[in-house]
């Protein structure tokens, strides 16, 4: 299929910081798992095909238990995930075969459970025009740097900051082959996508307005928030 866009979403991290003995993303918002959802809205979305990242040891677990129990039609593997979330999304983009030049990737945080079938469509169409498109929202709070002791470093410009989300999308074979350079690198701290286009400088990256309520699962407050959103709907 021509400009097929295929979705990679992320569980295959162990979400320490929940502090919980199950991962993240398996932990249950109204019954169903935190995954549950975002695979629910990338279903429900202009996305062609849904490739999961699962924690080592979960692939069976997750196919058993959310893909075919709510019945996600539209996910072609489950594989396993890395050491760090780079490691994971590096195994999505290769477990990705059949990808022509023009197909478009989308990766996401299945740990954002908030995210919006909106949001995620206008992602597509974004990076039709633009090729790599990430979501964020701008910073509500003055963001400071901060040094090892405690001691204010520096207060950038509040209008220029922006708390960077996921969806992050890209063209297919660009997305891999930035990948291909951090990995052969071995460039260390990449926290997102983006970061591995920025270094890679295969293309500038384009920001578009994303929701507030879309946050990354991470603590017990995060989940508890998560939740009565969830009721709310
Ligand atoms: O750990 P963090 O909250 O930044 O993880 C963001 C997303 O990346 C989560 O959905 C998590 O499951 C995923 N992840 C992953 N593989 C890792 C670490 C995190 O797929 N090794």
């Amino acid at each position: 299929m021509k400009n097929k866009v295929i979705a990679i979403v992320l569980a295959g991290g162990k979400g320490k910081r929940m502090g919980a003995s199950v991962s993240k993303q398996y932990l249950l918002i109204e019954d169903k798992p935190v995954l549950y959802y975002s695979l629910k809205a990338f279903e429900a979305s202009n996305v062609d095909e849904i490739v999961i990242v699962a924690e080592k040891g979960t692939t069976e677990f997750c196919r058993t238990n959310i893909v075919e129990k709510f019945n996600i039609r539209k996910v072609s593997s489950i594989i396993e995930g890395g050491a760090e979330r780079y490691n994971s999304v590096h195994n999505g983009l290769k477990a990705i075969a059949d990808a022509d030049k023009e197909s478009y990737v989308l990766i996401h945080d299945g740990a954002r459970a908030l995210i919006s079938v909106e949001v995620i469509n206008k992602t597509i169409e974004e990076v039709k025009h633009k090729k790599a498109v990430v979501v964020g929202v701008p910073v509500k709070d003055t963001i400071k740097v901060v040094d090892e002791n405690g001691l204010v470093v520096d207060t950038p410009k509040r209008e220029l900051l922006w708390q960077i989300q996921t969806p992050q999308a890209f063209l297919y074979e660009e997305i891999l082959a930035a990948y291909n350079k951090v990995i052969s690198d071995n460039v260390q701290g990449i926290t997102d996508d983006s970061m591995v286009m920025e270094y890679s400088n295969i293309r500038k990256v384009n920001v578009i307005m994303g929701e507030y309520e879309n946050i990354k699962i991470t603590t017990p407050d995060d989940l508890i928030y998560a939740t009565n959103t969830i009721k709310k709907m």
